[in-house]
């Protein structure tokens, strides 16, 4: 803090690895904008098992290529998350609830679609970041908001201490990915033809990504499997109402015969 009572400012961009918020990076190096800190939030399926629960292409470009070239820059890249994880919220017992008494003393079990707990674990560690370092320093927010994005803008120029570069430059979402991919930034999630990025335990991710990671990672939808077995718990589906059971034999389904055209990747069918 520098004379009485004056905070010194500090340039933060919140990262998700997503294009924007990496867009934004890319610009603040090109225009030799000083970045004083890149947080970026992880949240774990079972920290003591140190299993993530990010893609498991995209921590590898996070960890290994992306936050080596941030720091090469010179930027300083800090990574926070949860003590809690997953596990912690799957087994965590419902204390009370006036509508269904028969509920209470049951594991929550797995996260409801729309109502996702899990959230949680990436929004709570940004805002205890945020909550400490504002005790010490003016924190200036470089937020990756496209030109594009107007309802998103409004909101922004509404909050103190927000900016956003891509705004400034006049960048659409289509030139941040653009300008992401001619840096050799752009997330693999983009390139397994997602929209963005998000946990692979995802109540609302489709059968077809459902079925990518039956496929390719077996061991962490047998996990799943497992979970689903669990007994006693208040949330009896996986997603959306159907079991899991149910969605396996979709998921099954789809890889004995997978459509000729890709389905999106939030179809909640
Ligand atoms: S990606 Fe899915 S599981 Fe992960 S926090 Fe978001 S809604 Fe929850």
């Amino acid at each position: 803090m520098s004379g009485k009572g004056i905070k010194e400012n500090i340039r933060v961009v919140l990262w998700s690895g997503g294009k924007d918020s990496t867009a934004t990076i890319i610009l603040a190096h090109e225009l030799g904008i000083k970045i004083d800190l890149i947080v970026m939030s992880l949240v774990w399926f079972d920290k003591k098992k140190k299993i993530s629960a990010e893609n498991t292409a995209h921590l590898k470009w996070v960890t290994e290529y992306a936050k080596p070239l941030f720091e090469s820059w010179g930027y300083k890249v800090e990574l926070v998350s949860s003590d809690k994880d997953y596990l912690y919220y799957f087994y965590f017992k419902r204390q009370k609830s006036e509508k269904h008494p028969e509920t209470v003393g049951k594991y929550y079990g797995f996260p409801l679609g729309g109502f996702c707990r899990i959230q949680r674990l990436k929004e709570e560690p940004i805002k205890q970041f945020l909550k400490q370092t504002r005790k010490q320093f003016n924190v200036i927010e470089y937020v990756g908001i496209c030109a594009d994005e107007k309802p998103r803008l409004e909101k922004m120029h509404k909050r103190k201490n927000q900016i956003s570069l891509l705004e400034q430059s006049g960048a659409t979402q289509q030139q941040a990915k653009e300008k992401c991919k001619s840096y050799g930034l752009l997330s693999p999630i983009y390139q397994q033809g997602k929209k963005r990025g998000g946990c692979w335990f995802c109540p609302n991710q489709s059968i077809a990504e459902l079925a990518e990671l039956k496929q390719n990672e077996p061991q962490k939808y047998n996990t799943l499997k497992e979970l689903a077995k669990v007994e006693n718990t208040v949330v009896r589906g996986f997603k959306y109402g159907k079991t899991f059971e149910q969605v396996d034999a979709e998921v099954d389904a789809y890889i004995a015969n997978p459509p000729a055209v890709q389905l999106s990747l939030f179809d909640y069918i």
